[in-house]
């Protein structure tokens, strides 16, 4: 599913790949959608047919050499590219010693987020966040790892899906969060200026950002549909948010089932 922010304060627009076909999901809404799982997984990275999906959509073998699968993507602050053992390091140069951005956002409450600089703002759609605020700049992402550190000791770097789906979501004051946990972290930033230099955690000045989404009708109550459980999955189309379709028969995470042939009839 490949997403674009809306101009303005128009929602995010959405449209499913399933191989070469193309549906603007936008235009799908009030309307019923069938997904048809063939039973076939393909890895996204090489192709080869997989019984099972790893890691959101590798094989096996890709999942355990990847860089990209690795545990330090989740975990930056665990990166070992100079230890030597990266497992592609050329991979990690183009991904993670480029510039990322520290954010906050709202997407079932305030929490604490790191990406790459040229994934804003689609990063923030990904999460299904309704604000979201870049605080600090840094020069790679084992750096975005370490200040996240920091602000994980009084922010959540979670989302609660559900509360995200249920669209019961307070706005907030992301300005004033940034400059209370800015405040509270200063000693913490300041070693890791002491560490990397005094260029490379910079913090910005930005204005919070809104997004929006195309949403008719929030659920009341979230079931899940899940391909492995039951192949077909059919409704209404309420809307899309983050990752997630939502349908009056409940919603799915397109994101889990990367890889996954599928058959969609709008
Ligand atoms: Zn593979």
């Amino acid at each position: 599913m490949a997403v674009e922010p809306g101009r303005g304060n128009a929602p995010a627009h959405y449209t499913l790949r399933a191989g070469t076909q193309r549906l603007d999901l936008n235009a799908c809404l009030g309307r019923p959608l069938r997904l048809s799982w063939s039973g076939a997984i393909a890895c996204t990275h090489c192709g080869r047919a997989t019984r099972k999906s790893f890691g959101q959509g590798y094989c096996y073998p890709c999942f355990k050499r990847l860089a990209q699968c690795d545990t330090c993507i989740v975990k930056p602050e665990l990166c070992h590219y100079y230890e030597g053992t990266c497992r592609e390091p050329e991979w990690g140069e183009r991904h993670c010693f480029q510039p990322h951005v520290v954010y906050l956002a709202n997407a079932s409450g305030l929490k604490v987020g790191i990406t790459r600089a040229t994934q804003v703002p689609t990063r923030w759609l990904d999460q299904g966040a309704v604000q979201a605020l870049p605080v600090l700049a840094v020069e790679s992402r084992q750096q975005a790892g370490f200040v996240e550190v920091l602000f994980k000791e009084t922010v959540s770097d979670r989302t609660n899906w559900r509360a995200m789906l249920k669209g019961e979501v307070a706005p907030l004051d992301l300005a004033a969060e940034r400059d209370r946990l800015l405040a509270r972290l200063d000693s913490g930033l300041a070693n890791l200026r002491e560490r990397f230099g005094h260029e490379a955690i910079r913090i910005l000045d930005e204005r919070a950002v809104s997004l929006a989404y195309p949403v008719l009708e929030y659920p009341r109550k979230i079931v899940s549909h899940n391909f492995d459980k039951h192949p077909e999955v059919s409704g209404m189309l309420h809307g899309v948010k983050g990752q997630y379709l939502i349908l009056d028969s409940g919603v799915i995470n397109l994101r889990k089932f990367t890889g996954y042939e599928v058959e969609v009839a709008a």
